[in-house]
């Protein structure tokens, strides 16, 4: 087992959370796991300049798009915001990806979803013409890039870390914004176009269970927890847990969980619901693409699939936005929604 003296920190913080912990035999035989037998292959996900490439192509060829830059990381990486619809009277939603540099699927599937609102189909023209779209790919681009200023060598893959170049957790820096790509991303993106909606994309480690004796999951979701969240925004928030729900549960492949998160407001989940009044869900996808913890580390096998469900996710708010139907979500679903049992190391 590869250690260092953060893993001591974030299991800390996992306890500190909520999350019990077990065996790992009891759900490793469930799903595609890493578990030391598979290569990790992360040249497959789109590196930062492909990103850019794939982001200015599209930029160039469609008109439903505006491409923005609204700041720079630490390495002087240019920070992008996809836009998509600018009418003031229609709902704006975000879609934030890669707060954590080793949390990749999360931006491939947004830029899917750049890639779907170019179009001109009338699907495309039927949220658009209901719904300003901000998709923010990837906050955290030098821990994507593993460009940063300290030692990966412990690492499974030694190529994406949590922390951005400074070692700081950029979903913890929502309060003080330290660091020059949360503090882009509230004065450039949030105080600028106030979303209403915000879907926070993560992923989480491999060994989740619904429940300790439930299947593994396919995610795990949760809405604001701080007390101080105005109840009107923390409903609207659990009505996108529904409609999240309903899409990724109604596929073969997918199952979520509650998770077990805290109520920090440094955590933007929390944090944008009480300083702005956004809605915010947090999704939390199965697998990292690195980490020091090989119990957190997916390979590439499942990863059309969790891609899709990010996909599945963000099309079908859309859609519940852009016919009005999310402001008929029934929320209760979030009182029996079960918990995520944790089965990796303490
Ligand atoms: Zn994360």
């Amino acid at each position: 087992m590869k250690r260092k003296a953060l893993n001591i920190a974030l299991s800390g913080v996992l306890l500190s959370s909520g999350l019990a912990f077990g065996t790992v035999d009891s759900v490793s035989a469930n799903g595609p796991n890493y578990n030391g037998n598979e290569t990790i292959k992360n040249e497959r996900l789109h590196s930062y300049s492909e990103m850019v490439k794939l982001l200015e192509r599209v930029d160039q060829k469609s008109e439903n798009l505006t491409l923005e830059v609204y700041g720079q990381s630490v390495k002087d990486r240019d920070l992008y915001l996809a836009k998509f619809g600018e009418n003031e009277d229609n709902p704006t939603i975000l879609f934030l990806t890669q707060q954590h540099g080793n949390e990749t699927l999360t931006t491939e599937a947004a830029l899917k979803m750049v890639q779907y609102l170019s179009t001109d189909s009338n699907e495309v023209q039927q949220i658009l013409d209901n719904v300003n779209v901000l998709i923010a790919p990837r906050l955290n681009v030098d821990g994507a890039e593993g460009d940063v200023n300290f030692s990966l060598d412990d690492y499974v893959s030694g190529t994406h870390t949590r922390y951005n170049a400074n070692g700081v957790d950029l979903n913890r820096d929502h309060v003080d914004r330290e660091q020059p790509e949360t503090k882009a991303l509230h004065e450039n993106v949030l105080a600028k176009y106030m979303p209403d909606y915000m879907i926070d994309f993560h992923h989480q480690g491999t060994q989740v269970t619904k429940g300790e004796d439930g299947p593994l999951v396919s995610g795990s979701i949760l809405h604001p927890t701080n007390e101080d969240v105005d109840s009107e925004v923390l409903e609207k928030s659990k009505q996108l847990g529904v409609i999240v729900y309903d899409a990724v549960e109604s596929k073969g492949y997918g199952t979520l969980s509650k998770y077990p998160g805290g109520n920090a407001n440094t955590i933007s989940r929390n944090g944008l619901a009480n300083e702005y009044g956004i809605s915010t869900l947090l999704f939390e996808m199965r697998g990292m693409a690195d980490h020091y913890r090989e119990d957190y580390v997916l390979g590439q096998k499942s990863n059309g699939k969790l891609i899709q469900q990010g996909v599945v996710t963000m099309k079908a708010t859309l859609k519940a936005i852009a016919d009005g139907s999310i402001d008929n979500a029934d929320t209760s679903f979030w009182d029996t929604l079960t918990g995520s049992y944790y089965h990796g190391e303490e």
